[in-house]
C-alpha cells in the first residue's frame, strides 16, 4: 500500500505561518514529541492492565537520538504505535487539525508567547524545527504491519509500508538548516531537563562513562574500569506523586536540592494531594527569605502530568504565596488560553483557593503543635503571614489566630492573647487598647524609656510590612497602634487624669513665648504640659496619624499623595513641671532664658538623632560653656 494525498486545509500553507509565530519558542516542539512518546507508553500500560494487550511490555525507556551527519533527530518509544490507516486518522487529521484550530484562535490576536508557550499544539511542532519529518511505526495491534508517514512541510504526505521489527514509533525530524543548534547534544540535554526532567517514563540521551570496580590489584587495592551506561535523563517517579506516608523529611529535603542546587534549606513543606473537584499534586516549601524578594519569585514550577510547563504561576498561585518554592503537577490548569481568560478559569480560582486554605491549615497545625518552633520561624514566616493576612481575605480569617506580633523582651503573641497582656495597663479612658511600638528601638531609645518607666509593654515592628500591618491590626482587632513617640509619655495612653501644674497659668504663658522664640521655626507647636517631674524638660513627638502616612508612603501603597512632603510641624511639649521650667522664668536676663530654652530643645531634638550641622555645632560650643562657668 503506498498512498499520496493532500492534507485538506483551508489555510493555503500552515508551517510557515507556524514556523513564524512560534519563532521565540521553537524549543517546545521536544516538549510536544517527546509528550506524545510518553503518552503512547502510558496508553500501553493501560491497556496491558486491563488484559487488553497480551504482549511482553518489556525495557519501555524513550530514546532521544543526534545523527550529526545525517542532520537528524529521532525519538524513538516503545508505546502502542500506530498502523497506516492510524496515521492517516490522527496525524493528518487530529494533530492537523489541532495546529489549524491554534492557529485560527491566535493568528490575529497578537498575544505574547506565555501562551504559546503553554500551548500544546502537538505533532506538528515538529515542523518549526525541520523541513522533513518521518514517522516509522509498528503499532502493538497483532498481526500488524509497519507503516511510515512522510511529510516535508507543506500540506502534502505520504504513507507507506516500511520496516521495523520491534514495536513503538520513531519520529525522525530532519532539521531545517535555521535549526542546527539541535545536532547539538549539550542544547538538547538542556531542553530535556527543563522539559522532561520528571516524566512519568524513562527518557535516555546519550550515554555517560562512570568507573566501577572490576578486580582486585596484586596488592588486593580495588582497579577500576570505565563503562558506559545509558544517561537517563529524568526521575521518572518524583516524590510529588507519592503518598506522603511513605516519605521521610530527608526525601523532601533531597527533592528540594535536586530543585534549587544552591539554597539553602528549607524551613518546612506542605505536600499538596486533591483529586475533587480538581486534580492536583505538588509540594510547596517555605525557603528562609532573602532581602532580595524579587529575585526569589519564579520558583514554583507548574508541571501537567510530570510535564513541565512554566515556572511563571502568577494566576494560579495567590500573590502572597509566589515566594514559595517547589512544584505543582495539575492537569486540570488549561494551558491552552490566553492568560486573562486564565484568570477567571473557574478551576484556576478553585485551586488558589485550594492552595491558600492550605498553607492556613499548615501554619495553623504548626503553631498549634509546636509553637515553640513556629516562633523560632516567624522571623521568616511572618512576611509570608503578614502579607497573606494583609492581602487575602480568606487566609486571613484562618490566620488571625496565628499571626505573631513581638515585643521588646522577645516574647511573642497573637493579637488576642497580646490585648490580654496589656489589658490592665493600657486602656484609656474610651477603653480601647492601646498597643505601643517602636519601629527602631535605638532612635526611640529616649521615648521606650519614657514607655517602659509607665510600666507600658512595646511591641518591636520594624519589619517590611509592619506599617501595613499596623492598620490591619487596628481595623480587625479593635485596637488603637501608637509609635512611643507619637506624643508625650502621659498622653500615650489618655486616661482622662491631668497632673497638677506647679506653674501658674501666667507662667505657662511666658513659658511658651520664650520657647517660641527659642525655637524658632513658626511650623513647630509648642506647647506646655503638665507632666512628671522626672519627665524630659522637652518632648518631641510626630503625631500617629502623620507619621504612619508617611511610613506607608515609604513602603509603597497606601497614603495619599497629598503628603509628599512631610515632615510636617513637630509637636514640641515643654515639662512645665520640670524644675528647668523654673529656672528659665527665674533667669535674670533674656537671653539666658532664651538660651536655656534652646540647650533644653536642643537636647530633644538630640535624642531623636535629628540635630544636625550648624545647629549641632551651635549646641556643642554652647554645652561647653555651659559646663566651663
Ligand atoms: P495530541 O497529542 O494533542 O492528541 P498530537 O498532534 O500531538 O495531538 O498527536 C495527534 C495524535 O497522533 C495523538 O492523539 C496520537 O493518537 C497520535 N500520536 C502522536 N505521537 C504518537 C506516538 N509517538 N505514538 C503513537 N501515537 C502517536
Amino acid at each position: 500500500m503506498q498512498e499520496k494525498g493532500t492534507i485538506s486545509i483551508h489555510t493555503e500553507n500552515i508551517f510557515p505561518i507556524i514556523k513564524k509565530f512560534l519563532y521565540s519558542d521553537h524549543e517546545i516542539f521536544l516538549r510536544e514529541l517527546v509528550s506524545n512518546a510518553v503518552d503512547a507508553t502510558q496508553k500501553l500500560r493501560r491497556l496491558a492492565a486491563l488484559g487488553e494487550y497480551k504482549g511482553e511490555l518489556g525495557d519501555q525507556t524513550i530514546e532521544i537520538k543526534v545523527d550529526k551527519k545525517k542532520k537528524t533527530l529521532t525519538i524513538s518509544d516503545k508505546g502502542i504505535g500506530l498502523t497506516g490507516e492510524e496515521m492517516k486518522k490522527y496525524i493528518n487529521q487530529i494533530a492537523f487539525s489541532g495546529a489549524t484550530e491554534f492557529l485560527e484562535k491566535y493568528k490575529d490576536k497578537g498575544e505574547d508567547q506565555q501562551i504559546i508557550g503553554h500551548f500544546g499544539l502537538g505533532f506538528y511542532s515538529a515542523f518549526m524545527v525541520s523541513k522533513k519529518v518521518e514517522i516509522i511505526s509498528l503499532s502493538h495491534q497483532e498481526g500488524a504491519e509497519p507503516a511510515t508517514w512522510i511529510g516535508e512541510g507543506n500540506t502534502e504526505f505520504e504513507i507507506a509500508p516500511a520496516k521495523k521489527k520491534s514495536r513503538g514509533t520513531d519520529i525522525i525530524l530532519h532539521l531545517a538548516e535555521d535549526s542546527e543548534e539541535f545536532l547539538e547534544d549539550h542544547r538538547i540535554r538542556q531542553i530535556l531537563e527543563k522539559y522532561a526532567r520528571f516524566m512519568p517514563v524513562p527518557i535516555k540521551f546519550g550515554t555517560r562513562e562512570e568507573s566501577v570496580e572490576d578486580g582486585k590489584d596484586k596488592d588486593g587495592n580495588p582497579t577500576y574500569k570505565t563503562v558506559k551506561k545509558d544517561d537517563i535523563i529524568n526521575d521518572a517517579l518524583p516524590i510529588w506523586t507519592k503518598s506522603p506516608s511513605e516519605l521521610t523529611d530527608e526525601d523532601y529535603l533531597k527533592f528540594y536540592r535536586v530543585l534549587y542546587p544552591y539554597s539553602e534549606e528549607p524551613l518546612f513543606w506542605i505536600h499538596l494531594n486533591v483529586d475533587y473537584p480538581f486534580n492536583l499534586t505538588g509540594i510547596l516549601y517555605f525557603p528562609k527569605l532573602k532581602k532580595d524578594f524579587e529575585m526569589q519569585r519564579n520558583k514554583i514550577q507548574l508541571y501537567s502530568r510530570q510535564v513541565f510547563i512554566t515556572d511563571e504561576v502568577k494566576d494560579v498561585v495567590p500573590e502572597f504565596l509566589q515566594l514559595l518554592h517547589g512544584v505543582i503537577d495539575s492537569p486540570d490548569i488549561p494551558l491552552n488560553v490566553s492568560r486573562s481568560y486564565l484568570q477567571s478559569d473557574a478551576n484556576v480560582k478553585k485551586i488558589n483557593g485550594y492552595i491558600t486554605k492550605k498553607v492556613a491549615d499548615k501554619l495553623g497545625d504548626l503553631f498549634k503543635k509546636e509553637r515553640d518552633s513556629y516562633e523560632k520561624k516567624w522571623s521568616d514566616i511572618g512576611l509570608f503571614v503578614k502579607y497573606g493576612v494583609i492581602s487575602e481575605e480568606k487566609f486571613e480569617e484562618k490566620a488571625r489566630e496565628f499571626v505573631l506580633v513581638k515585643n521588646l523582651e522577645g516574647k511573642y503573641f497573637t493579637i488576642e492573647e497580646y490585648k490580654k497582656h496589656v489589658e490592665a495597663n493600657q486602656t484609656n479612658k474610651d477603653k480601647a487598647k492601646v498597643f505601643l511600638y517602636t519601629t527602631d528601638e535605638q532612635k526611640q531609645h529616649s521615648y521606650i524609656d519614657a514607655a517602659t518607666k509607665r510600666g507600658y509593654d512595646i511591641l518591636l515592628m520594624n519589619e517590611m510590612l509592619d506599617s501595613h500591618f499596623i492598620n490591619h491590626v487596628e481595623q480587625k482587632f479593635e485596637v488603637t497602634m501608637k509609635r512611643v513617640d507619637a506624643d508625650v509619655v502621659d498622653k500615650l495612653i489618655e486616661t482622662g487624669e491631668t497632673k497638677e501644674s506647679v506653674l501658674s497659668e501666667e507662667e505657662n504663658k511666658t513659658l511658651k513665648g520664650i520657647f517660641e522664640k527659642a525655637v524658632n521655626d513658626s511650623k513647630n507647636a509648642v506647647s506646655v504640659e503638665a507632666m512628671a517631674t522626672d519627665d524630659f524638660p522637652v518632648t518631641i513627638t510626630l503625631p500617629e496619624f502623620l507619621r504612619r502616612m508617611k511610613d506607608m508612603q515609604a513602603v509603597g501603597g497606601g497614603g495619599p499623595m497629598m503628603f509628599g512632603d512631610l515632615p510636617v510641624t513637630l509637636s514640641v511639649a515643654v515639662n512645665g513641671n520640670h524644675a528647668i521650667a523654673r529656672k528659665i522664668l527665674d533667669a535674670e536676663k533674656e537671653e539666658d532664658k532664651v538660651s536655656l530654652a534652646k540647650q533644653a530643645f536642643d537636647l530633644a531634638l538630640l535624642s531623636q538623632g535629628m540635630l544636625t550641622g550648624r545647629e549641632l555645632t551651635d549646641f556643642i560650643r554652647r554645652s561647653v560653656e555651659i559646663a566651663s562657668l
